[in-house]
């Protein structure tokens, strides 16, 4: 498919010698359209990563572009004496004026990075080999940025993870239930009731505020081709102050289940033994360092938290007729519900298990 003159603009608006000598739609990203741009100079091939910022999602993207910069020039130094350090962490090119991102004539704001070579992102994870490195990778990042100067980051999405909001909007939801859904949905109704107090289980924790990713899927962390090593943390514009462990309980909700998050089959929706304890291993490796005991004891929890609030979340969506999350068919927020809170029994079953292993790796990491 063939791009508007208006991303051709868009491309030639960066601070990037040469001639463009292609563009093309990149990458299987929900959020922003990417776009991948090659500028020729004197037969040499440079690649850009270029995108279209959702400013539905994110209102501010100035202040977006302002936290992605504190965050990648930081990561650069703390990377100084890594001789691959291009490849692992975003570098953003500024447009001709020197401004972080370029606005178009029809008002969409873009940037721009270094492409990254020779390294790939999965949607799905294949292995516990590839949770580990994943969670290295995020590890990593939250220790790179325990020493990011003050100020503190913009909020990208205010009270992204304060479940206990979400908890409020649920049942403001519930109690209004304008489109009349809630008899479609008792029993995850009820299940969201009964497991309330779990909602407030880290915020009561008295846990240090940390700059956090808050996106932490697998496919926002490039592995390298060669090696299949955890390379570079991307994806940036939800990086905000929040809690260590935000970003480790979403890995637990997105890495362990090997079903997708709308499958209709439950019995396939399962938390995976092997695959949390990579993720175990490959965080507290990385994080062990700086990580308080409270933290590091509440890891099993955190991936519970998570789970519940994205219930939470798509549960409050269906009640109010889906004005957030996308649905490609009639109760699709109905169920991925479902499958969270199957994946929260899961988790619950095997929680002595989990949390026997946390106790060990914490006590030894290696
Ligand atoms: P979204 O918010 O839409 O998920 P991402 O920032 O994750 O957008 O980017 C979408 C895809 O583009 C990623 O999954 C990755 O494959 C690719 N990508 C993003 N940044 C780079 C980069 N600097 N170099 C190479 N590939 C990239
Ligand atoms: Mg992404
Ligand atoms: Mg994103």
């Amino acid at each position: 498919m063939s791009v508007s003159a208006v991303v051709h603009e868009a491309a030639r608006s960066f601070d990037i010698e040469g001639d463009l000598v292609s563009i093309e739609r990149y990458g299987s990203g929900h959020i922003n359209d990417s776009y991948c741009a090659a500028f020729d100079r004197g037969g040499a091939t440079t690649r850009f990563l270029m995108q279209r910022i959702n400013h539905r999602i994110f209102k501010q993207p100035l202040l977006l572009m302002e936290n992605i910069h504190r965050v990648t020039t930081h990561v650069a130094e703390q990377l100084s004496d890594d001789p691959d350090s291009d490849r692992r962490v975003l570098t953003l090119i500024p447009d001709r004026d020197g401004l972080l991102c370029h606005v178009d004539r029809e008002g969409e704001f873009w940037r721009a990075y270094k492409f990254i070579e020779r390294a790939h992102t999965y949607d799905t994870i294949q292995s516990p080999a590839q949770a580990f490195q994943a969670a290295k990778a995020f590890g990593q990042f939250q220790r790179m940025l325990v020493t990011l100067p003050a100020p503190r980051l913009h909020e990208t999405i205010p009270d992204f993870h304060n479940t206990p909001k979400r908890l409020e909007a649920f049942l403001r939801a519930l109690g209004a239930d304008p489109c009349n859904r809630a008899a479609e949905a008792r029993d995850e109704i009820a299940y969201a009731l009964e497991y309330q107090a779990l909602a407030s289980i880290l915020t009561d924790a008295d846990l240090p505020e940390r700059t956090i990713h808050a996106d932490t899927k697998i496919n926002n962390v490039l592995l390298d081709d060669a090696s299949g090593e955890g390379l570079c943390v991307i994806d940036l514009d939800t990086v905000m102050p929040g809690l260590s462990l935000h970003d480790f309980g979403d890995m637990v909700r997105t890495a362990t289940s090997p079903a997708a998050e709308d499958e209709l089959n439950l019995s396939k929706v399962r938390m995976q033994m092997p695959m949390f304890e990579a993720l175990v291993r490959g965080y507290l490796g990385s994080t062990a360092d700086f990580l308080s005991a409270g933290e590091k004891t509440l890891l099993v929890d955190a991936g519970k938290l998570i789970t519940y609030e994205q219930a939470l979340r798509f549960l409050t969506d269906f009640i109010l007729g889906d004005p957030y999350y996308k649905i490609a068919r009639e109760k699709h927020n109905l169920d991925r519900t479902r499958t969270q809170i199957a994946l929260l029994k899961s988790i619950n079953e095997q929680e002595d298990a989990m949390q026997r292993f946390v106790d060990r790796i914490a006590a030894s990491p290696s």
